[in-house]
């Protein structure tokens, strides 16, 4: 398995730079960081300098971004963890104090998770963008050089400072809070399914990224690194679910769950007796949908569905996916929020 490595620092040749603004890279694994063999396959295993060799054109396309390169580490998106992200949001913090902006590539399968709980974590002004790649450097697609470029562009907008964490990806710019990983395959896989993208870059970084709308509005949670980050459970509806999974996860000490119900907030009988054991524990339970978009809300009043769930005391996040629904339950839970507290930051979303 692939592991951390020491950060490592490396600062790229300025062109020309009185006036010039500092960005960091920092280097994560994923595709973008994939090499392949015939008998070893892709697995993602350069550093930052041997990614950069590749795209000797960054210093053209940004003549005023001076870039200072970090190693985190070289691991695929789904060898990440929750507290790595969190290593990840105090070394990105830090790093923060003496730069204008930060660059991070990523994996693109969590992604969007570290790039959520990023945005939750860190409060700050300066822009913070997660990339990456689909396609790795020696397929003839490859799309990392253009998204790191494009990256380095908007990292050094004044046009999307105070923005939250943005991610930079097939010349389309989202909000972390909003954006999905939507195709396996594609190039533009990353999008707001609701709202649309914050805007666009369209011919490299060397035209000023274009801005369509700022982001909704966000919610800061303190992190705390000594806090434990409690077990939370994600599970997704399905027709015929019953009770035994939540039975489980009761047995096991879970401190929150989040459901993935159908449509617009709804869930099969069987699972709402599971759900309601889990209230009867004090047991938070958040609702998100299945469906790719639209939101979630107490709507329809047959056994199952919403109203039965708030009236269980369910939390509804309307807009949240599962996977950022289950961090963000885990970071509030970490900073013991309770009750109202709780309530309040999921009906934000
Ligand atoms: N499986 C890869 C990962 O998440 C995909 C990618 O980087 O695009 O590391």
């Amino acid at each position: 398995m692939s592991s951390i490595i020491a950060p490592t620092t490396q600062t790229l040749p300025k062109q020309m730079n009185d006036t010039g603004l500092r960005i960091a890279l920092i280097f994560t694994g994923g595709t973008i960081a994939v090499t392949t063999d015939k008998n070893a396959g892709p697995v993602p295993n350069l550093k930052g300098s041997q990614i950069l060799e590749r795209i000797p054109e960054v210093g053209r396309y940004l003549p005023n971004v001076e870039t200072i390169v970090y190693d985190f580490s070289v691991l695929p998106g789904p060898q990440m963890s929750p507290s790595m992200m969190i290593n990840l949001a105090e070394f990105v913090s830090a790093v923060l104090e003496d730069v204008d902006g930060a660059v991070i590539t990523h994996g693109t399968d969590t992604l969007e998770e570290s790039a959520f709980l990023l945005d939750l974590c860190i409060d700050t002004k300066k822009t913070i963008v997660f990339t990456g790649a689909m396609h790795h450097s020696l397929d003839a697609g490859w799309d990392g050089g253009r998204n790191l470029i494009d990256s380095l562009g908007v990292a050094a907008s004044k046009a999307f400072q105070n923005e939250g964490v943005l991610t930079v990806l097939g010349g389309s710019i989202n909000s972390a809070q909003e954006v999905t990983k939507s195709s396996t395959t594609k190039s533009d896989t990353f999008r707001s399914l609701d709202f649309g993208p914050l805007g666009s870059v369209d011919i490299l970084a060397s035209v000023t990224p274009s801005k369509l709308r700022s982001s909704r509005q966000r919610y800061h949670i303190p992190f705390n690194d000594e806090a434990d980050l409690p077990r939370i459970e994600l599970f997704k509806t399905y027709v015929g679910m019953d009770d035994h999974l939540f039975a489980f996860a009761i047995k096991e000490g879970v401190k929150g769950i989040i459901v993935e119900a159908m449509g617009q907030g709804n869930v099969p009988p069987g699972a709402l007796n599971g759900i309601a054991r889990a209230r009867e524990m004090h047991i938070p339970v958040v609702i998100c949908s299945r469906c790719p978009s639209g939101a979630v809300r107490p709507y329809y009043a047959y056994e199952g569905a919403g109203r039965d769930l708030e009236k269980l005391g369910c939390l509804f996040a309307p807009y949240l996916n599962g996977q950022k629904a289950r961090l963000k339950l885990m970071l509030a839970l970490a900073a013991r929020y309770e009750d109202i507290k709780l309530a309040s930051i999921f009906s934000l979303d």
